[in-house]
């Protein structure tokens, strides 16, 4: 049987992971994957994780199976931080899922299941899995530009393209710090975006997965929870891999609004049999962790301060290296650079010149451009800016 099957396509980012671990060079500088390090290059297990994982280790809990919703305290918990607490009980269902990926995979299913082939529009560029997910499921994938010729957000060409939506099209949208540019909609554009979809009558998909680390958490949920209040229905996928740092326990969940509790009632049942074809159960252990944090003042505080300073680190960085460029001479690239947001910037580099950076200087970020600004120690900053000016002036 396995003589027929064709040499399958490599994922490139792990082939860029593979040959890092094979680069020998000292300097090598690994920028590729999302991953949060702090200043000594560890990704640490965040204090208010730990704490809540020998909470529970005292409690002793038993490993019983859970059901297909998964961990409904954290459910509820999630729904609650991500819509707001007045949010009423019967506008929304949320379904624990095997982190952002699996909440995006189960909602394409949900799409899938609703109406077949249905068409979902995607950003150009956008993240990596968002279009084989998509397709998985057996949904028509459309894009639309995303940036203007300097870097940012294009509000006005992504409202004319996406003025070629249709009604029950579905826009597929990050909430906060657009992966893999950083360049994020302003409030009013987040507003215009509502409107068009209201007129238009698509449905909003929102996919939250860095959510804290832009602007600090209210902030980065206030554009999904602009469109929620204006939309009547809105898919949601959440992801607690970056803000919780919980990556290998795959904990995130999937959110459906509507207008209906009959219509959600089978909006979830619709999650629970995509994850019973997929899965069957969600991992309970980083729901569990995540449910006793958000469920508690004290390691609640100790989270979002936590979450602060990693912030902090990310943005500090990210004006670091504009500082840097901006002295080598390159003071517009540098600005562009600055005004991005989150986990992920873009350098203002080519395909080629991101394969030079990588031959001549060992720093490895994908060929799009992206680096991943949190990956970095401060001390290592001055050289990735010469590097990567020496790349501009080659
Ligand atoms: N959405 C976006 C935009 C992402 O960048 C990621 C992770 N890189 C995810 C979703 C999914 O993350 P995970 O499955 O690890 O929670």
């Amino acid at each position: 049987m396995l003589e027929l099957l064709p040499p399958p396509p490599t994922d490139p980012l792990w082939d860029l992971t593979a040959e890092f671990a094979a680069d020998e060079r000292p300097e090598r500088l690994n920028l590729v994957l999302g991953v949060y390090r702090d200043h000594t290059g560890r990704t640490p297990v965040m204090t208010a994780v730990r704490e809540a994982e020998v909470r529970l280790a005292e409690q002793a809990g038993s490993k019983e199976y859970r059901g297909l919703s998964g961990n409904t305290v954290f459910n509820r918990a999630m729904q609650s931080m991500v819509l707001g607490p007045q949010t009423p009980a019967d506008r929304a269902v949320t379904v624990q899922t095997v982190a952002g990926s699996g909440a995006l995979r189960l909602l394409a299913d949900l799409i899938g299941r609703t109406r077949p082939g249905t068409t979902v529009w995607i950003s150009d560029p956008a993240y990596v899995n968002h279009r084989p997910i998509l397709e998985a499921a057996g949904l028509e994938v459309r894009t639309f530009g995303w940036r203007d010729a300097e870097g940012a957000f294009d509000a006005e060409g992504v409202l004319r393209e996406l003025g070629a939506a249709r009604r029950d099209d579905v826009v597929l949208l990050q909430g906060c710090c657009h992966n893999p540019t950083g360049a994020d909609p302003t409030l009013d554009a987040w507003e215009a975006l509502a409107e068009l979809a209201v007129r238009e009558g698509w449905v909003p998909f929102v996919d939250l997965a860095y959510h804290g680390l832009g602007d600090g958490l209210e902030a980065d949920l206030l554009p999904t929870r602009i469109l929620a209040a204006r939309v009547p229905e809105m898919l949601i996928a959440v992801s607690c891999s970056k803000n919780f740092g919980l990556y290998s326990d795959r904990t995130g969940c999937a959110m459906v609004l509507g207008t209906s509790a009959r219509a959600l009632g089978h909006a979830e049942t619709a999650l629970q049999n995509a994850a019973r074809t997929l899965y069957s159960m969600p991992p309970e252990h980083g729901a569990a962790v995540v449910a006793a944090i958000l469920g508690d003042e004290g390691l609640r505080a100790a989270w979002r301060a936590e979450l602060e300073t990693m912030r902090g680190r990310i943005t500090a960085n990210r004006a670091e290296l504009a500082t840097h460029l901006s002295a080598l001479g390159h003071g517009a690239q540098a600005r562009a650079l600055d005004r991005q947001k989150g986990m992920f910037s873009m350098l203002p580099l080519s395909a080629g010149q991101m394969l030079e950076l990588r031959r001549r200087h060992a720093v490895y970020g994908t060929t799009s451009g992206r680096i991943n600004i949190a990956g970095i120690a401060g001390h290592r900053i001055p050289r990735l800016a010469q590097a990567v000016a020496a790349v501009l002036d080659a």
